[in-house]
């Protein structure tokens, strides 16, 4: 056994790669030339293909880079945590001050069965967890069928007696923060193929299951699906537009002021002004009451 693995690794010592940017004829018809040409016979060929980013590409992203360097979004920046008595686990945060994260992957286990759920959201951690714990919760008191995760946190609850609450159920969970991402380079990339969100996300369950197959149980839907995130406009705590162009210094939303309707008061020596009626339908004189 051992003796295999360093076999292995002699081999992996011993393959270089190399990158070529163009080639006219199919590179490995150019490769087979040559390796016969020189005849080393013994030499073993294997292709990784990759896209270099071409100047359009580049210029782009330094541009993206600029512009977004030092601006935070308002509405999916780190907040501290601001749990209650009633939603704390043994008087700790649940999240251990993470709950009010976005733009993450987190892994939830059981505490019971030791099962995982891997899950991405763009929301913050805390939402996204309440709207699980609430699915048991109408799964286990009201039968009404719902996600992966409901399924097997509401089977601990089969013989329960009287209604389950997210309380109850938020005590057999344990959740922590796998990855998080910048919020707006990840806004760029929602409900396209390659969301880096449910990338990150596919990513992380694909190793996890390499490690135990056994204690995953997302379901293959969440693995192929589509991408669900919405892209959302930024409110941005700093701007970096030019004062001539944005004349509010900041990007909040804007209140109208309220208006207080008052009539109109005159001053005591307003002037008299007499106003000329032009004679339109022949009336001489104005009736008056
Ligand atoms: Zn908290
Ligand atoms: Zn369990
Ligand atoms: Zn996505």
């Amino acid at each position: 056994m051992q003796s295999k693995k360093l076999e292995k690794d002699k081999q992996i010592n011993w393959s270089i790669y190399f990158c070529i940017g163009y080639s006219k004829l199919p590179i490995h018809k150019l490769l087979k030339e040559l390796r016969n040409r020189f005849d080393l016979k013994w030499l073993r060929i294997s292709m990784s293909y990759h896209k270099f980013p071409n100047l359009g590409q580049m210029f782009q992203s330094d541009l993206t880079t600029q512009l977004t360097t030092n601006l935070e979004s308002l509405d999916f920046m780190d907040l501290p945590c601001n749990c209650i008595a009633r939603t704390k686990v043994n008087g700790k945060c649940l999240f251990n001050g993470e709950c009010q994260k976005s733009m993450v992957v987190y892994k939830a286990k059981c505490k019971l069965c030791k099962m995982l759920c891997i899950g991405n959201t763009q929301q913050k951690l805390k939402t996204r967890i309440n709207q699980h714990l609430t699915e048991v919760c109408t799964l286990v008191n009201k039968n009404k069928t719902s996600d992966t995760f409901a399924k097997y946190f509401a089977a601990h609850y089969t013989n329960k007696k009287g209604k389950l609450t997210t309380g109850e159920a938020r005590k057999m969970m344990e959740v922590s923060i796998e990855w998080q991402g910048k919020a707006i380079s990840c806004n760029k990339s929602f409900g396209k193929m390659n969301c880096s969100l449910c990338m990150k996300e596919r990513l992380i369950i694909l190793q996890l299951s390499k490690k135990d197959p056994a204690s995953i149980i997302n379901s293959s839907n969440e693995f192929y699906g589509a991408c669900r995130h919405k892209p959302r406009f930024h409110r941005y705590t700093t701007t970096t537009c030019p004062s001539v162009l944005m004349t509010n210094a900041s990007s909040e939303r804007v209140r109208p002021k309220l208006t207080v309707s008052t009539p109109p008061v005159l001053p005591n020596n307003s002037l008299q002004v007499c106003v000329e009626i032009p004679n339109i339908l022949g009336y001489t004189e104005l009736d008056t009451v």
